[in-house]
């Protein structure tokens, strides 16, 4: 039996986890499922998946997650201390499904097992690549991407010398907004950026994809993962989601990797790894897709791919700085505080202020947790006069 954990266990990326497990229950002992707000559905699934401990990462909410597990034999647990707590316990595969920084130190912790850490949670990389790759190291854990480009280049990349990589392109669907013209993106409301159209995704992401702050985020994460410098790093817009990533060889080869638009690909082959298993996923049929389209982001409908290269360009403490940036600005969007098209100004006026303060030899947690706080507080600041609107 492998011992399993699920962080998000009631996301999209958690959810969908969660199907592969349970369809296969006589092969996993479920050590530790974690949610937050929905209750409901975290003490739905560790009833039904057996788990023995299922935490919430709200602490207000442990009487209601108690009630919901009563007589089930799962032990309840909630708040912060009680998540890092469930990744001290021993898993053999531990995936990181928490969407935004609150991820990095459970998937951290869970390193510390020297076990397999599917890695769906993207902001850790972004905000400490580094220091995610060294405790992997240091523990003889493996990191396994979870994001669906970064998984193609790892399976690109199976066999091959990375001596030999010449360039990794990363496809981007172009987001919900792709086809309204530019000068209509600034009134754009949550709920239309909200709306994907290749991708069933959590809504923080779905609005990421529209600004393409999500793809921004994928080319630091790429970079953190792959070890790859930044002029070796690009990304193409391919509206169909089919190819996922592309990798160019030194003779000039290139493997790309397709497959449906479907998480439960990444997350199996994550699963499963260095194994194939059949997974319930659409098979493509290119005949009936009948083409498929690339061409360049336009750096003014998408200014965050700049950004992220000037991130990759800084390093040091520069992505988590960009990350937390990135996750206020979303936060000021969402509430209405803010335009769309005024989430890439905010993070870009955070990097400006805060670029004396992101030099770092050496990257800890504490120094990440300490930029993290400022950088939010910074991108707060930039709309106390509301300059952009
Ligand atoms: P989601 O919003 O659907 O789910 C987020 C999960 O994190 C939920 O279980 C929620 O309870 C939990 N959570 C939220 N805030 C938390 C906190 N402060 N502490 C502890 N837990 C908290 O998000 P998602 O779309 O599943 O994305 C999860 C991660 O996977 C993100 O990093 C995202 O970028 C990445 N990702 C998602 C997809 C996708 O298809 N959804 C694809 C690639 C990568
Ligand atoms: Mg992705």
């Amino acid at each position: 039996m492998r011992r399993v954990t699920v962080f998000g266990a009631t996301g999209s990326v958690g959810a969908q986890a969660l199907d592969l497990i349970g369809r296969a229950t006589d092969e996993y002992e479920v050590v530790a499922l974690t949610g937050a707000s929905n209750i409901e559905a975290l003490a739905r699934e560790a009833i039904r998946l057996r788990a023995s401990l299922a935490v919430t990462a709200d602490e207000g909410r442990l009487g209601d997650l108690r009630d919901a597990l009563a007589g089930s034999g799962v032990e309840a647990a909630a708040g912060r201390a009680a998540l890092l707590e469930a990744a001290d316990r021993p898993a053999d595969w531990t995936l990181s499904g928490i969407v935004g920084a609150a991820g990095l130190e459970p998937g951290l912790r869970a390193l510390r097992h020297g076990g397999t850490l599917a890695l769906a949670n993207k902001e850790s990389l972004v905000c400490a690549g580094p220091l995610m790759r060294a405790e992997a190291a240091r523990h003889g854990a493996t990191i396994l991407p979870v994001d669906s480009e970064h998984s193609a280049i790892f399976q690109a990349l199976v066999g091959e010398d990375p001596a030999a990589i010449e360039k990794v392109t990363i496809t981007a669907s172009g987001g919900g907004l792709r086809d309204w013209p530019l000068d209509a993106l600034a009134d754009a409301m949550p709920e239309q950026a909200g709306t994907h159209p290749n991708w069933d995704m959590g809504q923080r992401i779905t609005i990421d994809s529209a600004s393409m702050f999500n793809k921004a985020m994928e080319l630091i994460e790429a970079h953190a993962l792959f070890d790859l410098p930044a002029d070796r790093i690009a990304t193409v817009i391919h509206p169909q989601s089919i190819v996922h990533a592309l990798v160019q060889f030194a003779d000039g080869g290139i493997i790309a990797h397709m497959g449906a638009p479907d998480m439960r690909h990444a997350i199996g082959y994550a699963l499963h790894w260095p194994d194939r298993r059949p997974l319930p996923v659409e098979r493509i049929d290119l005949a009936r897709i009948g083409r498929l389209d690339f061409h360049e982001p336009d750096p003014d409908r998408y200014p965050a791919i700049a950004l992220a290269y000037r991130v990759i360009a800084r390093g040091g403490l520069a992505g988590a700085a960009f990350n937390a940036a990135k996750e206020a600005a979303l936060d000021l969007f969402m509430a209405r505080d803010i335009r769309f098209t005024d989430m890439a100004r905010v993070v870009e006026s955070v990097m400006d202020a805060m670029d004396p303060r992101l030099e770092a030899a050496g990257i800890t947690l504490d120094m990440v947790h300490d930029i993290d706080a400022q950088a939010r507080e910074v991108a707060r600041g930039t709309i106390g006069g509301h300059p952009w609107t």
